[in-house]
C-alpha cells in the first residue's frame, strides 16, 4: 500500500525513503540501469533516440547533459565529443522536441556563451550516468555532478584553476530572459521556448542559486544568457540549487525554498532520487539471466517510468496546482502530459495498471481535465495537444484501466468525452479527435486518397470503437455498446481479399491500384501493409477468417520473417529512419523498430502455433536489444519499445489492451517476481531456461495445468505462481485448441 503515498500525498513525501539507502545490499535494480542506452542515434538512424535523463520518475522536470546545439532535438548523442550544457528538459522525443528548457554550463578561460561556441571536449570514460546522478570530468578539468529533485536539481561544480571561472545560465533562445542578482547570489530567469502545444502566456520561471559569491556578471544575446564569474580556490565546490515553475515566479521561489533536507548536498539529493528509483524498479525482482540481460531489463524499466510527466506543483497550502497548457490558467488538480498514446497505449499504460496502479489512477482524471479544458481528450500531448500520429488511443487507455478496476474517474463524463472523440475533429490539429469521421461513419472506412493515412486510421478507429463498446457495456449502456461493437468490425472494409492484406479504397469503393505490400506511407502511417495488416488487436480470429483460416494466417506470419527486407518508400519520398531500421535488423518485413507491428509475433498464439511466438520473442530480445548506446532497433518512444522488452522478458505481452489478457511468449529469466499491491506477489518461474531452451513444454498456474496461451489480469493480481518447463524443442500440441487462444471479438461473440 505504500506505493500509493507518493502520489496521493504529494512531493514532500519523496524524502521519506532516503534512510533506506544504508540498508541496501550491493547490487540493487537501480545499479543495473544504463541511462545511456539508446543515445547513439541520429536523424537518419535511431538506436532509441533517447537522452540520459536524470530525473525523478514521472517528474515535473528531467535533466540531461547536452551535446547538441540549442534547438536540436538530438540533445545528447553518444558520438558527440563536446558538452554544451546541463539542461532542464521536458522532451519526450527528438521529433517533438523540447519546451521550457534552460541550461547551466561551467567554462574555463574564455567566456564563450553561445551554445555553438561553448562546447567543451569530454570522454565517456570520464562520465558516470545513473538515473539519480550524472557526473563528468571534462577534458579541461572542470567537474560537474548533477542530482534531480521533483521540482529542480542540485549541481556541484569544481574548476581546476582560479583564473577564468565562468558559468553560463542559458534561457535557450531569445524569447527567454535572465537577470543576475550579484548581491544575493542568484539568477532569475524565464524560458519561453516551445514547439507548439502552449498558449501565449506559457513560461517556465526558474531560479538558480549559488552558495559562493559572484564576482561579476553580464548578460548577452538580448538578455537570454547570463555569464557569471566566480573566484574559487582550485577544486573548491560551487553548489548550485535550481528550481522552476510553470505557474509563476513566486511559485518558483516557493519550489526552491521547499528543497527539504535532501537539498543540503549532492549526496543527499542523489541518495533520495536513488531510493525512489530503486523502490519503483524493485517492483519487479529478477533472478537468472546474464548481467547484460539484467542491465537491459532494468534500463528498459527505467525508460518506462519516465513518462508521462506529472505537471503538478504544490501551492502555499500544499494543494496540487498546475499550469494548463490548454487554457493558460492555473488549476488546483493533477495533470499528466508528454505522452504519445499511439505508442504508449500498447504496453506502457498496461504495465502501469499492473505494477504502478497509482499512476493509472492519476492519469485517468487528468485525461478528463484535458477534455474539459480543450474540448478533446489528448492523443499526443507535449505539453498541450500536438499534431502527431493517428488514432483514438486515449479510449484504449481509459478502457483498459477501467476494466481492470481503476475507477478514479467520473464514468458518465468520460463516456461523453470518448463519444465526442469519435464524432469530431479538432479544428486545428487533425490528429486530435477523429480525422475523417464522417467518411468512416458513412462508408465504414476512411477513404484514400481523400484522407491521408486512411487505412491505418480505419484500423485504429475500429479498435478504439471496440474499446468504447467495452467501456459503455460495463456502464450498462448497451445501446452505445451495440453500435460501437458494430463499428469495430470496420477493419473488414479495408481487407483486400484478393491479396490477403489490408489496402486502401477510395470514396467510391475502388481498391487502390498497384498493390505493393512493401510500400510505406500513403494510406499507412510509418509502415506498409506488411505491418498494418496485423493491426486488428481486438479480433485476430476475425482477421484469420478473412485470410482463410488459422493455417493461412500462421503461414502469413512466417512469410513476414522470410520475405526479403526490401522496401518502397512510397509517399515519404526518401528512406525514413524506420525503413532504414527495418532493413538493418534483417528479419524480413518485420519492423520491430516501430510500433504498428510490435504485437505481431504474439499473434501466433491466436492461430495455434504458440511455439513460434516463443522462439521469435526470444530472438528479438537477444538480437535487437542491449544495454549499450546502440541498444534499441528504432525509436524508444516514451517507454513503449522498452515496455515491450519488460513484458516480453517476463513471458507475456498485452496484445489487446481492454481484454485484461496477457498473451504468453517465453520468459528471459529463470525467475521473476512481481511485487503487487496489497503485498501480493506473482512469480514466473522458467525451469531449465536457457537460450536454447526457449520453448514451453508445460505450464502450471498455481499447481494446475495451464493449456491456455494467456493469463488474465485478475490471475496476476491475485498473486500466485506460473511454472514453465522449458525445452529445446517446440511442444506442438500445447496451446493449439481454439479454447486456448486469447480473446478475439469474433470468437467471443460465438461463445
Ligand atoms: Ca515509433
Amino acid at each position: 500500500m505504500k506505493h500509493f503515498l507518493i502520489f496521493l500525498l504529494g512531493v514532500s513525501l519523496l524524502v521519506s525513503c532516503s534512510l533506506q539507502v544504508e540498508r541496501e545490499t550491493a547490487m540493487q535494480p537501480v545499479d543495473a540501469v544504463n541511462p545511456l542506452m539508446g543515445t547513439a542515434s541520429t536523424f537518419e538512424f535511431s538506436h532509441g533516440n533517447t537522452y540520459p535523463a536524470v530525473a525523478i520518475p514521472w517528474g515535473l522536470h528531467a535533466w540531461s547533459p547536452q551535446t547538441g546545439e540549442n534547438g536540436s532535438g538530438w540533445m545528447y548523442t553518444y558520438a558527440d565529443t563536446l558538452l554544451r550544457g546541463f539542461r532542464q528538459t521536458h522532451q519526450p522525443s527528438p521529433w517533438i522536441n523540447d519546451y521550457g528548457t534552460f541550461s547551466i554550463m561551467p567554462l574555463l578561460g574564455e567566456p564563450k556563451t553561445d551554445s555553438r561556441e561553448r562546447g567543451v571536449p569530454f570522454k565517456h570514460s570520464n562520465e558516470q550516468a545513473t538515473p539519480y546522478c550524472y557526473r563528468v570530468k571534462m577534458d579541461n578539468g572542470v567537474t560537474v555532478a548533477l542530482a534531480p529533485a521533483y521540482l529542480g536539481a542540485l549541481l556541484e561544480i569544481t574548476w581546476p584553476d582560479t583564473e577564468g571561472q565562468y558559468l553560463v545560465v542559458d534561457a535557450y533562445d531569445r524569447s527567454g530572459t535572465v537577470e543576475v542578482d550579484c548581491e544575493e547570489g542568484f539568477v532569475r530567469g524565464i524560458s519561453r521556448y516551445n514547439n507548439g502545444g502552449v498558449p501565449d502566456n506559457f513560461a517556465n520561471y526558474f531560479l538558480v542559486k549559488f552558495d559562493q559569491p559572484i564576482i561579476e556578471a553580464d548578460t548577452t544575446q538580448g538578455g537570454s544568457i547570463a555569464c557569471i564569474r566566480f573566484d574559487l580556490p582550485p577544486d573548491e565546490k560551487l553548489t548550485v540549487r535550481t528550481a522552476s515553475s510553470f505557474i509563476s515566479p513566486e511559485q518558483a521561489a516557493l519550489n526552491l525554498e521547499r528543497g527539504p533536507e535532501y537539498w543540503s548536498d549532492l549526496e543527499g539529493a542523489a541518495n533520495n532520487a536513488r531510493c525512489i528509483w530503486n523502490d519503483l524498479l524493485g517492483r519487479i525482482r529478477i533472478e537468472g539471466g546474464t548481467p547484460e540481460q539484467r542491465s537491459t531489463f532494468y534500463s528498459c524499466l527505467y525508460r518506462t517510468l519516465l513518462f508521462p510527466r506529472r505537471l503538478t506543483e504544490e501551492g502555499s497550502l500544499r494543494e496540487p496546482l498546475y499550469y494548463s497548457p490548454y487554457d493558460g490558467q492555473v488549476h488546483s488538480y493533477e495533470l499528466y502530459t508528454d505522452n504519445g498514446f499511439w505508442d504508449t497505449f500498447r504496453a506502457v499504460h498496461p504495465l502501469f495498471t499492473l505494477l504502478y496502479p497509482e499512476v493509472s489512477e492519476a492519469v485517468l482524471p487528468s485525461l478528463l481535465r484535458v477534455y474539459e479544458e480543450s474540448g478533446f481528450l489528448p492523443e499526443w500531448a507535449s505539453p498541450g495537444h500536438r499534431g502527431c500520429m493517428i488514432g483514438n488511443n486515449s479510449i484504449s487507455i481509459v478502457t483498459d484501466a477501467w476494466l481492470k478496476g481503476i475507477r478514479s474517474v467520473y464514468a458518465d463524463g468520460m463516456l461523453e468525452a470518448m463519444l465526442h472523440q469519435t464524432q469530431a475533429r479538432h479544428p486545428d490539429i487533425p490528429s486530435v479527435g477523429r480525422d475523417g469521421y464522417q467518411w468512416y461513419d458513412s462508408l465504414g472506412y476512411v477513404p484514400y486518397p481523400e484522407v491521408p493515412e486512411a487505412t491505418a486510421k480505419t484500423l485504429e478507429y475500429a479498435y478504439a470503437d471496440w474499446c468504447l463498446a467495452r467501456f459503455a457495456e460495463s456502464l450498462g449502456r448497451t445501446d452505445i455498446a451495440e453500435e460501437y461493437y458494430r463499428k469495430a468490425q470496420n477493419y473488414r472494409n479495408v481487407f483486400y481479399p484478393e491479396k490477403g492484406f489490408v489496402w486502401a479504397k477510395d470514396a467510391k469503393g475502388r481498391w487502390r491500384k498497384d498493390f505493393d505490400a512493401t510500400e510505406w506511407g500513403g494510406p499507412f502511417t510509418e509502415g506498409s501493409s506488411w505491418h498494418w495488416t496485423w493491426s486488428v488487436l481486438h479480433d485476430p480470429e476475425g482477421l484469420a477468417r478473412l485470410m482463410g483460416g488459422h493455417e493461412v494466417m500462421a503461414a502469413r506470419l512466417d512469410s513476414m520473417f522470410a520475405a526479403p527486407n526490401i522496401y518502397n518508400y512510397g509517399t515519404y519520398g526518401f528512406v525514413i529512419h524506420e525503413i532504414a531500421e527495418m532493413v538493418a535488423l534483417d528479419m524480413g518485413q518485420y519492423a520491430h523498430g516501430n510500433q504498428p507491428v510490435q504485437h505481431a509475433i504474439y499473434l501466433y498464439d491466436y492461430v495455434g502455433q504458440p511455439w513460434k511466438a516463443q522462439q521469435r520473442v526470444r530472438e528479438v530480445m537477444d538480437r535487437l536489444y542491449n544495454s549499450g548506446p546502440a541498444g534499441y532497433c528504432g525509436d524508444e518512444d516514451n517507454g513503449q519499445t522498452s515496455a515491450w522488452y519488460v513484458f516480453s522478458a517476463l513471458g507475456f505481452y498485452p496484445v489487446c489492451p481492454g481484454t485484461g489478457q496477457y498473451v504468453l511468449g517465453s520468459p528471459l529469466f529463470d525467475k521473476a517476481t512481481l511485487m503487487l499491491p496489497d503485498d501480493r506477489t506473482f512469480v514466473i518461474r522458467a525451469d531449465g531456461n536457457s537460450p536454447r531452451n526457449c520453448y514451453i513444454r508445460r505450464a502450471m498456474l498455481n499447481g494446475q495445468e495451464l493449456t491456455r496461451n494467456y493469463l488474465t489480469h485478475d490471475e496476476l493480481l491475485q498473486g500466485g505462481e506460473l511454472v514453465l518447463q522449458m525445452d529445446s524443442v517446440p511442444n506442438t500440441t500445447r496451446g493449439t485448441q481454439p479454447a486456448d487462444f486469447p480473446y478475439s471479438y469474433s470468437q467471443d461473440a460465438q461463445r
